[in-house]
């Protein structure tokens, strides 16, 4: 469905969800032909991103550098990671204006539980290197703590501090739960999806709600072998690809944002030379059929998380 920019506006403020085609539907507004995806408060946020868990110090920095040259505009780290200064020295020290790039960060568990969630605010914009953060996630929906942290993190949105707002790791109850107070709404549920842990049934409740499902750990965290999957391999050598651009590939034909993550430059450029190619429809279902319902660490349970 194409909507002009008159209709968007109308259709968004009176509060329908509007979940654009995704891939393909929006113009090509970044380097490599990464789409723009519209969220569902008006915001452009490339479909394609780079991941920095357990990315540290100078590996951080050099890492987020490579990406950024290589054409890379989304970056996603989280307080938990440790790494938000070198994600923003990395983005200073690239060149590219700040305003080009799309940075995403998500607040610690520990943070709403100790209360200190705007302290933890001021230092994310401080370290980011910017004055405002595109934007930020819940990034465990820690129990009886989530209603005064979305509070705050709308507060930031109204003080212009913080672009937009998001969740992680919410099942559809959480969504729910949440949608009763928000007076702003979610933009991105950011959830665990990979061939092995599709998540259609939460991916599919979050798009019901105009929400935009975002896929972490998109290659199976490295844990699970899914780039050495022997169904990917062969698709590969099809498709004249590695597996692991096949799983890009097939991430955003099912119109997740995905954020892969690598410290080694021949796959950070692998992974965002996906759009050269496109996956039949009858090969997007033999990935679909991966699926085992297998999380990269059994303990990645938005119900039941240790941390
Ligand atoms: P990924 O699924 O991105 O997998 C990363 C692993 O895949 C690394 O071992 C990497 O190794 C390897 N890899 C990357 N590219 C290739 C390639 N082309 N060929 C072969 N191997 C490859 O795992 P992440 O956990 O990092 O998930 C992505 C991002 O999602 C995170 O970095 C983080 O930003 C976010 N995240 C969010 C969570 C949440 O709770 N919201 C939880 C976990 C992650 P190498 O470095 O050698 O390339």
């Amino acid at each position: 469905m194409k909507l002009c920019k008159l209709g968007l506006i109308a259709l968004l403020a009176a509060g329908i969800a509007v979940i654009p085609a995704g891939e393909g539907s929006a113009k090509n507004v970044y380097p490599k032909n990464v789409p723009a995806v519209t969220l569902n408060n008006g915001m452009q946020m490339p479909q394609l991103g780079f991941g920095t868990f357990t990315l540290k110090q100078d590996v951080a920095v050099e890492s987020v550098k490579e990406a950024l040259r290589q054409g890379y505009r989304l970056i996603d780290c989280a307080q938990g990671y440790g790494n938000e200064a070198e994600v923003g020295r990395a983005i200073k020290e690239s060149g590219i204006p700040r305003s080009e790039i799309f940075v995403t960060t998500k607040i610690n568990t520990n943070v709403m539980r100790e209360g200190t969630v705007r302290q933890s605010l001021d230092e994310s914009i401080e370290k980011l290197g910017g004055t405002y953060i595109d934007l930020v996630l819940i990034h465990w929906p820690v129990e009886g703590k989530v209603e005064e942290t979305w509070k705050i993190m709308e507060e930031y949105v109204r003080a212009g501090k913080i672009k937009a707002i998001g969740v992680s790791n919410f099942n559809p109850h959480h969504i729910d739960d949440l949608l009763k107070y928000a007076t702003i709404k979610p933009v991105v549920n950011q959830i665990e999806m990979h061939p092995y842990m599709t998540q259609y049934d939460v991916a599919a409740y979050t798009v019901k709600r105009g929400i935009r499902p975002e896929a972490w750990g998109p290659l199976g965290q490295g844990r699970l072998g899914v780039v050495d999957d022997a169904v990917l391999r062969s698709l590969g050598e099809k498709y004249g690809k590695s597996p692991a651009q096949i799983v890009v590939r097939w991430h955003l034909q099912r119109k997740n944002i995905v954020i892969p993550r690598s410290q080694n430059p021949a796959h950070i450029a692998e992974n965002i030379n996906v759009f050269d190619f496109k996956l039949s429809g009858k090969d997007m279902k033999t990935i679909d059929a991966l699926n085992k319902n297998q999380r990269a660490n059994p303990k990645n349970d938005p119900d039941n998380f240790p941390w």
